[in-house]
């Protein structure tokens, strides 16, 4: 559904014009995994697929959002927030609304249509989507009725976090509200995890990233990570440093023989991965796309063999797509065990590649994959319609 669509839509549910739009969109990351509760680095992309909300403020305190997607409405008090039931999707909104008046943000209501187009539950981040659609919705319908709020870039995105961790109760990392709030068209965000300094780097030219979901469930991602930030926690603690993120490759490589063998091999991934995430911000400023793909290769692999959080339909679509020419490099992201992989492919050949896709692994997997072809794209925003 495009803008003029969701605006007739608005005019349809609450009898009136709208009066602003805002956005925000889903997210890929590119290298950097299992690396953010490492005080680690991360290198996403924002993706060209949003949540969208078309909305107009109201005189009184109170919200009404309809959604698009599910053909429901919810609405809520700004005076008195209360979740609603577990997994309802009003919950990201009213969870915004709560953090922003918490941090002293003085809220005007409004009504809103929302519609996203980001994947929900695939891995691109639709809560982080939601959450600064939500937030950018509140700051275009300003504070009881004077200028709108003054409200973005990585504050914005900690409002955000807050809203998913406090709010809904999911215990998510910075990086999804931070690249949905500061992406840059054309760009990828070099995020520190510790510091949160971060930095846009230009995407090379001409080259496609081709997102794959596996359509697999991912039945087993929550106990996994929670044993694997366990594991992380016990290597630093016997290296003696704060996280994995201050342990270098060469003093790892000196002591890893003081580590259990498992344990030794998730610290593996982490170090090294940290390492290919720096590399890989040089390989961009270098325009160096050969290097970068063959750092998303060395991820996937260390993620497969050493952190053993793939499974063998990400690792299906990461075969087929390196056997494709025009493919840089291939590897699984998210937490693993399901959602998606990504592919970074010339534009040219990426036809091709989604061609591959849908033959190949269907045949490998008995699954059938869903292909998004993605550019990087702006963070989130509002406008006056
Ligand atoms: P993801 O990997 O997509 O972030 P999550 O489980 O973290 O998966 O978040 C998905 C939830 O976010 C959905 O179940 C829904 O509650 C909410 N959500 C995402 N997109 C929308 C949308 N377009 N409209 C309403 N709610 C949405
Ligand atoms: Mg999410």
């Amino acid at each position: 559904m495009n803008v003029t669509e969701l605006v007739a839509h608005f005019e349809q549910a609450f009898g009136r014009q709208p009066a602003f739009v805002a956005r925000a969109p889903g997210r890929v990351n590119l290298i950097g995994e299992h690396t953010d509760y490492n005080d680690g680095f991360v290198l996403p992309m924002a993706i060209d697929r949003d949540v969208t909300i078309v909305g107009a403020p109201r005189d009184d305190r109170v919200v009404r959002l309809r959604s698009a997607n599910f053909g429901d409405e919810a609405g809520f008090a700004l005076e008195r927030i209360e979740k609603a039931h577990d997994g309802a999707w009003s919950n990201y909104a009213r969870g915004v609304a709560h953090v922003l008046q918490q941090a002293g943000f003085a809220l005007r209501g409004f009504d809103g249509v929302i519609y996203g187009e980001v994947p929900i539950g695939s891995g691109l981040s639709s809560s982080a989507a939601i959450e600064m659609a939500t937030l950018m919705a509140f700051t275009a319908a300003g504070a009881d009725g004077s200028a709108p709020l003054a409200l973005a870039g990585a504050q914005a995105a900690r409002l955000a976090q807050r809203a998913e961790n406090e709010f809904v109760g999911v215990n998510c990392g910075i990086m999804d509200q931070f690249i949905s709030s500061l992406g840059k068209a054309g760009h990828a965000l070099f995020i520190d995890c510790r510091s949160l300094a971060y930095e846009l780097t230009p995407m090379p030219r001409g080259v496609t990233v081709l997102v794959v979901d596996t359509s697999a469930p991912r039945s087993l991602a929550a106990s996994a990570y929670n044993e694997r930030r366990a594991q992380c926690e016990q290597a630093a603690r016997t290296l003696g440093a704060p996280a994995l993120r201050d342990v270098s490759v060469e003093t790892f490589e000196q002591r890893r023989s003081e580590l259990p063998d498992l344990i030794a091999r998730r610290a593996a991934h982490v170090i090294y991965e940290n390492q290919r995430v720096l590399d890989a911000v040089a390989a961009l400023r270098a325009n160096d796309v050969a290097m970068f793909g063959r750092l998303m290769n060395q991820s996937h692999d260390s993620l497969r063999d050493w952190y053993e959080v793939s499974s063998k339909e990400l690792d299906a679509v990461v075969e087929i797509a390196r056997g494709v020419p025009g493919v840089y490099g291939a590897r699984m992201t998210g937490a693993g065990f399901g959602g998606c992989a990504i592919a970074l492919v010339d534009d040219a050949q990426a036809g091709a590649l989604a061609q591959a896709i849908a033959c190949d692994y269907p045949r490998r997997t008995g699954r059938e994959p869903k292909v998004y072809a993605c550019v990087a794209s702006d963070g989130a925003s509002w406008s006056t319609l």
